[in-house]
C-alpha cells in the first residue's frame, strides 16, 4: 500500500514517519526545497523526540521519500493526506489559502478513485470546500474525509502511534473501510476509532483545543485570585485535581499558553461563532486572560527595580512554548522578551532546543547562550519560562555566586517555597506567596 502526505511539518512529517513504521510506503511533499532537501540528506528540521529512529530506519528501507513534486509524490498512492498550515488570517479566522490551493492542484492529478484526508485544523465546511476545489477539475472518483489530529508536540511519536482516539469525519462507506484499515495497527489496544459526519469531525478538533485553553487559562485565574487572597495555587490545584470529574491534567498554573494551535484554535472558533452571529463569550474571555497572563511576570519584575528595568540584565531559562519541542510559535517568551527590552533590559537566554528559532525572529534583541549557567553571570534576575527538566534541580549555590541578586521569578511553579527560602532567594512565582528573604 501506498500513501502520500502534503505538508512535511510537525504534523505531516509525524503521521508519514508512523505509517512507514506500520508497514506502509509513503512519500511525503513540501514546497520547501530546503526542507525537502535535507529531509533528503536524512537530517530532520525539527526537534522532536523519538522521531529521528523511526525516519532513519523508514528512509534506509525505503518506506519514506521525500518530494517537492506533486504529481510525482502522490503517484500510486489510494489515501492522501493535508497536513498544511491553517494559520490565523488577519479577522482571526484560519486562512485556508494552503489546504484550498493543494485541492486545486490535486483536481487534475487523480487517475483512480482517491481518499484526501484533511489533516490540517480547520472550520466547519472546510471538507465540503476541499470536495469542490477537487470536484471542478476531476474525471475521477472520489472521497474528502475530515480526520483531524490531536498529537502534541514533545510526545508527538507516542501520540500519533498510540492515539487516545482516532476520529474519522466521513459520510462515505469505502472511505470508512479503508481508513479504519490504515489506522487499525495504531488502535489494537482497544482504543476507539470514531466515526461521525465531517463537520462533527472538524468542530471536535477546535472543541478539544478551546477546552484545554479554556482549563489552563481557568486555572490561571485561580492563581491570579490566590495572590489576592494569600492561598497557594499548587495546594488548590492538588486538592481540585484529585476529583476525578476534573481530573489531574491542565490544571498546572503558569504564564499562559502558547504554541503553534491553543491560540489561532480558540481565535479560530470564536471567529465561527461571530459569523452565526453568536458570542462564544467563555473563549473571548480565555483570549483575554491569558493575553494579559503571558506578560504577568513583568509587572513584577518592574515592581521588584521600582519601575526601571533600563540597563538591567534579565536571564531567561526556556524559550519555546513548552518543553521537548523547538516551536517558538506564539510562545511567552517572545512577548516577554519584547516587552523587557523596550523597558530597556538586556537579555539573555539560554534553551536546550529553540534558540535558533528565537534568533530568526528576535535577531539581536536577546542574547543567546550555550548554557543555563553562563545566561546567569552578572543577571540582575533570572525568569523561567519553560519547564525544560534541566531548570528542575539547579545548583542554587552556584546559580547564587554567579547572579548579581538572588532573585527568580518563576513562570512554571518548579521551586517549592521553603526550599527557596533555604537558598536565600527572592522568589517570585505564580498563584503562591511571594519569598523575601
Ligand atoms: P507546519 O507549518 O509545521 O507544516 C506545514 C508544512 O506545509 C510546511 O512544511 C509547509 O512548507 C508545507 N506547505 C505549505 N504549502 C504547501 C503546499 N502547497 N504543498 C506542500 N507543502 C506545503 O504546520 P504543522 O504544525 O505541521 O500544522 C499543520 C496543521 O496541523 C495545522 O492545521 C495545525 O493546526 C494542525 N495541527 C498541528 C499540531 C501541532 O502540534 N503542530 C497538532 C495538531 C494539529
Amino acid at each position: 500500500m501506498k500513501i502520500a502526505v502534503v505538508g512535511t511539518g510537525y504534523v505531516g512529517l509525524v503521521t508519514g514517519t508512523c505509517f512507514a513504521e506500520t508497514g506502509i510506503h509513503v512519500s511525503c511533499i513540501d514546497i520547501d526545497k530546503k526542507k525537502i532537501q535535507s529531509l533528503n540528506n536524512g537530517e530532520i528540521p525539527i526537534y522532536e523526540p523519538g522521531l529521528e529512529v523511526l525516519f532513519k530506519r523508514n528512509k534506509r528501507e525505503r518506506r519514506l521519500s521525500f518530494t517537492t513534486n506533486l504529481t510525482e509524490g502522490i503517484e500510486g498512492s489510494t489515501i492522501i493526506f493535508l497536513a498544511l498550515p491553517t494559520p490565523p488570517d488577519e479577522d482571526g479566522s484560519a486562512d485556508l489559502k494552503y489546504v484550498l490551493q493543494v485541492a486545486d492542484d490535486l483536481g487534475p492529478l487523480l487517475k483512480n478513485y482517491t481518499i484526501i484526508v484533511d489533516k490540517s485544523t480547520v472550520p466547519v465546511g472546510t471538507t465540503e470546500k476541499v470536495r469542490a476545489r477537487i470536484e471542478a477539475k476531476s474525471t475521477v472518483e472520489f472521497d474528502v474525509v475530515s480526520n483531524p489530529e490531536f498529537l502534541r508536540e514533545g510526545v508527538a511519536v507516542d501520540d500519533f502511534m498510540k492515539p487516545d482516539r482516532v476520529v474519522i469525519g466521513t459520510s462515505s462507506e469505502r472511505a470508512k473501510k479503508a481508513m479504519g484499515e490504515l489506522f487499525a495497527p495504531l488502535v489494537r489496544q482497544g482504543n476507539p476509532v470514531i466515526y461521525m459526519d465531517e463537520r462533527s469531525a472538524e468542530l471536535t478538533k477546535y472543541a478539544a483545543n478551546s477546552f484545554l485553553a479554556t482549563k489552563i487559562t481557568f486555572m490561571n485565574e485561580i492563581a491570579n485570585l490566590c495572590e489576592l487572597l494569600g492561598a497557594d495555587v499548587d495546594m488548590v490545584r492538588k486538592g481540585v485535581g484529585t476529583d476525578s470529574r476534573i481530573g489531574k491534567r491542565f490544571l498546572f498554573a503558569g504564564i499562559g499558553y502558547g504554541g503553534s494551535c491553543f491560540p489561532k484554535d480558540v481565535q479560530a472558533l470564536t471567529k465561527s461563532a461571530r459569523d452565526k452571529n453568536y458570542d462564544f463569550r467563555i473563549l473571548n474571555s480565555v483570549i483575554d486572560v491569558n493575553r494579559n497572563q503571558k506578560v504577568k511576570l513583568i509587572n513584577k519584575i518592574k515592581k521588584y527595580f521600582n519601575g526601571d528595568l533600563e540597563g538591567k540584565t534579565i536571564a531567561i531559562w526556556g524559550l519555546s512554548f513548552k518543553p521537548y519541542t523547538d516551536d517558538i510559535r506564539e510562545a511567552p517568551s517572545l512577548v516577554n522578551i519584547e516587552s523587557l527590552v523596550a523597558e530597556g533590559a538586556h537579555v539573555k537566554a539560554y534553551d536546550p532546543e529553540a534558540s535558533d528559532n528565537v534568533l530568526e525572529v528576535l535577531g539581536d534583541k536577546v542574547e543567546i547562550c550555550d548554557e543555563e549557567y553562563e545566561v546567569l553571570e552578572n543577571a540582575d534576575a533570572l525568569l523561567i519560562i519553560t519547564e525544560w527538566p534541566v531548570f528542575r534541580t539547579p545548583d542554587f549555590e552556584v546559580m547564587g555566586k554567579l547572579m548579581n541578586n538572588k532573585v527568580i521569578f518563576d513562570g512554571r511553579n518548579l521551586y517549592e517555597l521553603d526550599a527557596m527560602r533555604k537558598h536565600g532567594f527572592n522568589y517570585i512565582s505564580i498563584g503562591r506567596k511571594e519569598i523575601y528573604v
